[in-house]
């Protein structure tokens, strides 16, 4: 059970890890694309734009036939010649303009942009440019990841064919922000992968829970059926001897002898009976049944009834039970029999849970708040750890340290009793310091 407890474990650990790795591989692959295709849908829109403004340089070119005019011609000559830039035949909101349709129509419909026309015969600046576009473009040189420059020279056909590579005037578009494109187009993705991500994590999380829960389960059963077999072998086997000694000639004619193994058998027999009771008290419990069987109690009038029963108990271990009992209101409604054994076990545990060393102390509370009674059953035993308070409600739960080992128990008590008031649709707290004492606190409503 082990070994394939740790088998299944390996195998899925194996299989999440491999999943989500394959998923982040895909997912940086699908970035890559992502990125190529939005860095070629630029260029396509930007490609648009210096088309136009080539087409703009020719048509201003054509004033001049090129080969009239020396390879590099100086402003003042292009001027005295009358020709004309492409700044000075465009302006800014026209290829503003053509620059948003051409994105647009790329599938880049917020792009951010800045651009400017730079002359290379002019070290002054651009000589037309957007509003923004000398601070966006300074700050885009620095911060490379989220901005893209891109330098057009803007070389008509003609030029080209003349082998001038090096043109009078260049495009420059800042595009700024360009990851908020990236991000949405694979947002979707992003947020599915981690999704499902998360999902195969909690599946994981709940299957080796479920089994781990499982495993403890089995394990505390197999606990009480060992710990049941020797309970009731124990006052059989002191039974089986004394009903050996009855049969002895000696003891026979001893009237005393015969009591003492009459008080044996008998005692022994009540013990055997108490625990038989308690197994078929959480086998039998059928909540549905507790409901509907409900009839009006006081629970004064119990609680009275519990007293006398323990008396012999709290007389054999020198305990003192003191009532309190302030409720003005102790009518409620429940089953006749489970109420009060849901209660007993309560004062069982506080005088089997009591310390060697001092008489225990047991304080029984009653008080009304609001529309409910509440009943508290304080003891100055032994306690118990943080730990073993979570635990104490689960069914076959026992702690197993120091002298609790001795006591016997079947570690139903606790588990039925939580059922049972919650059948009586009442609450179930505990207090407790290891060392110090127990404090249990039922809240049950009135009838
Ligand atoms: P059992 O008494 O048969 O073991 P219970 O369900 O009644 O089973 O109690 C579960 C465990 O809670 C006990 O084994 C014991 O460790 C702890 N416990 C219950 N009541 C007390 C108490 N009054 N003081 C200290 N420990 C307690």
């Amino acid at each position: 059970m082990k070994k394939l407890f740790a088998v299944i474990t390996v195998l899925i650990t194996l299989s999440m890890v491999g999943i989500i790795l394959i998923q982040y591989s895909w997912l940086k692959n699908v970035i890559l694309l992502k990125k190529e295709q939005i860095r070629s849908q630029i260029n396509q829109a930007e490609y648009e734009v210096i088309d136009y403004l080539v087409d703009v340089k020719s048509e201003v070119d054509a004033n001049v036939p090129l080969d009239m005019l020396p390879s590099n011609p100086s402003e003042e000559l292009l001027k005295m010649l009358g020709k004309k830039t492409i700044a000075e035949s465009v302006t800014v909101k026209e290829i503003h303009d053509k620059l948003r349709v051409a994105f647009s129509s790329n599938g880049l419909q917020n792009a951010k942009f800045q651009f400017a026309i730079i002359s290379a015969a002019n070290d002054e600046g651009p000589e037309l440019a957007t509003p923004e576009y000398l601070s966006v473009y300074e700050n885009a040189t620095i911060d490379t990841g989220h901005n893209i420059i891109d330098v057009w020279p803007l070389i008509t056909v003609e030029e080209s064919a003349e082998g001038i590579m090096n043109p009078k005037e260049k495009l420059v578009v800042v595009l700024t922000d360009t990851n908020a494109y990236l991000m949405k187009s694979i947002w979707g993705l992003l947020v599915a992968a981690a999704l499902f991500s998360l999902t195969i994590i909690a599946a994981f999380y709940l299957t080796i829970r479920t089994i781990l829960t499982q495993k403890k389960l089995s394990e505390m059963k197999t606990d009480f059926i060992n710990n049941m077999t020797h309970e009731l072998r124990t006052p059989l086997a002191t039974i089986s001897i004394a009903v050996d000694t009855l049969k002895n000639e000696k003891v026979i004619g001893d009237r005393d002898k015969l009591s003492a193994i009459g008080s044996i058998i008998k005692a022994e027999n009540i013990r055997m009976n108490t625990q038989v009771e308690q197994i078929l008290q959480a086998a039998q419990l059928d909540v549905n049944q507790v409901l509907k069987d409900k009839v009006p109690l006081n629970v004064h009038e119990v609680l009275g009834r519990l007293k006398d029963k323990f008396a012999l108990q709290l007389e054999e271990k020198n305990a003192v039970l003191e009532m309190q009992l302030g409720a003005d209101k102790d009518d409620v409604s429940g089953h006749p029999v489970h109420f009060v054994n849901m209660l007993s076990n309560l004062l069982d545990n506080a005088l089997k849970y009591s310390k060697d060393d001092i008489a225990p102390h047991i304080v029984v509370k009653t008080f009304n708040q609001k529309k409910n009674i509440v009943i508290s059953v304080e003891d100055n035993g032994i306690g118990m750890s943080k730990d073993t308070l979570s635990k104490i409600f689960d069914k076959f739960y026992r702690a197993h340290t120091g002298d609790i080992h001795n006591v016997k128990g079947f570690g139903l008590g606790l588990n039925y009793t939580r059922k049972m008031v919650e059948a009586h649709l009442g609450q179930i707290s505990v207090e407790s310091s290891l060392g110090k004492g127990s404090l249990f606190v039922i809240t049950l409503p009135l009838s």
